[in-house]
């Protein structure tokens, strides 16, 4: 008689989760906890975690939730005064018109991002993903057993996919377009103009959809934010994503939101109905208090956020091979670091991945980074800079000493 506990671990789970990777970069997180709880002095710099608490104001609000006794279910894509609240956002910020009808809150961007993959992607379909991209873009592809074509950026052009590579590889089977801006991992922040010519690309196309990830639109540090839903000759083709975890460090309270016609708002409120229903209520008073308190918390955030840029920048060019542009948004740094590859540790073994590479490092300089693979670009490493000054001075001073050591 077979039993399930002798049943292959491989055998026991769906194809569709034996195909999935896991993320990367909680896997490295857990490799750094690991370390430390043996009592290393790790720095890691590989999630891509606020490290500001929530603003005091919408904390408050989530108390005051609780003790109301605003503890019940709520309608799937989230409280009216919610959506009305993000509508108003996306008016005052982006000079979007929404109706709440348009809005599908749910339990992160995260969510947000899956709810459109899922609702608008066949099997066989093309998926075009502007690279390097999030981790979890290609592998929420392959849940909806979509086809993935990396549109690859390079560095001379800040890692930014251009209209004429879109134009290029739209093909008859093309059913969705994927980008962040800024982007994660790579701090590209896509301007107007560029936009425009891919909005032109896409007008062309009315059979393409975009999902436009806008998680980190606050944290911009070259001044106007632009939206691809902006040009209304493609809005009813976008899907816009966005949420608070980034811009109001609300990592932990699970809330983000799209912004879409109402068919595909209405098809991601299907499927959340049948997964996970709506977030939780306390955590939908608390978003609901952090836009009504504007962007102020936010843009006291983002200074410092630049200061670190600058810092991590002076620091990683006194570092021979390291190649980077500048990160115009989000909280990374993203270099190529290929310029190693080949190189050999005093233990005698060969650097020969950007992965050999972040080992090497967690292990000689205690620094955790982010093999470049997992968002496309086997090349390089992502570091988080969203950490202390001192910290980050020091983790890029033990990477160089670490560095200098291989042959
Ligand atoms: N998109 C990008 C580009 C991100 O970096 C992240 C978080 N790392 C998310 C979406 C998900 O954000 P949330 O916490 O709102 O689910």
């Amino acid at each position: 008689m077979s039993t399930a506990a002798a049943t292959p671990a491989l055998a026991l789970i769906s194809d569709r989760i034996n195909a999935l990777e896991a993320p990367q970069t909680i896997e490295m997180a857990k490799k750094a906890r690991a370390l430390a709880a043996q009592g290393v002095d790790v720095i890691s710099l590989s999630f891509g975690e606020p490290d500001f608490q929530t603003p005091q104001y919408i904390k408050d609000a989530a108390k005051q939730a609780i003790d109301e006794g605003f503890t019940f279910y709520t309608p799937v894509p989230g409280i009216p005064e919610l959506r009305q609240a993000i509508c108003d956002k996306l008016k005052r910020d982006n000079n979007l018109d929404y109706k709440p009808e348009n809005i599908v809150v749910g339990t992160g961007a995260k969510q947000a991002l899956a709810n459109a993959v899922l609702a608008l992607v066949n099997p066989g379909d093309e998926v075009i993903i502007f690279s390097p991209f999030w981790v979890s873009y290609e592998e929420m592809v392959k849940l909806a057993e979509g086809v993935t074509i990396r549109l690859e950026g390079t560095l001379d052009n800040d890692y930014k996919a251009t209209a004429a590579q879109l134009e290029a590889a739209i093909t008859p089977r093309t059913k969705l377009v994927m980008y962040s801006s800024p982007c994660n991992p790579t701090g590209a922040v896509w301007s107007r103009e560029e936009l425009g010519a891919i909005a032109e690309v896409l007008a062309r196309h009315p059979q393409v959809l975009v999902v436009a990830d806008e998680i980190y639109e606050y944290i911009n540090f070259v001044g106007e934010h632009a939206s691809l839903a902006q040009f209304a000759a493609v809005k009813d083709q976008v899907v816009t994503v966005n949420g608070f975890s980034k811009g109001y460090a609300m990592t932990g309270w699970r809330i983000g939101y799209l912004a879409a016609r109402p068919e595909i708002a209405a098809a991601c409120e299907k499927l959340q109905s049948q997964i996970t229903s709506a977030t939780c209520s306390i955590t939908q008073r608390a978003g609901l208090a952090a836009l009504q308190g504007g962007r102020s918390s936010a843009d006291e955030m983002v200074a410092a956020y630049r200061r670190r840029r600058d810092l991590v920048l002076g620091l990683v060019k006194d570092i021979p091979g390291f190649k980077t542009p500048t990160p115009d948004g989000a909280f990374y740094i993203f270099p190529d670091v290929s310029a190693y590859f080949g190189k050999t540790t005093a233990d005698g073994a060969t650097i020969g991945t950007a992965n050999d590479l972040a080992m090497y490092l967690l292990n000689d300089a205690h620094v955790a980074a982010v093999d470049g693979a997992a968002f496309g670009a086997p090349q390089c490493l992502r570091f988080s800079t969203a950490t202390a000054d001192e910290k980050l001075a020091e983790a890029f001073r033990r990477v160089k000493e670490s560095l200098a050591r291989l042959r």
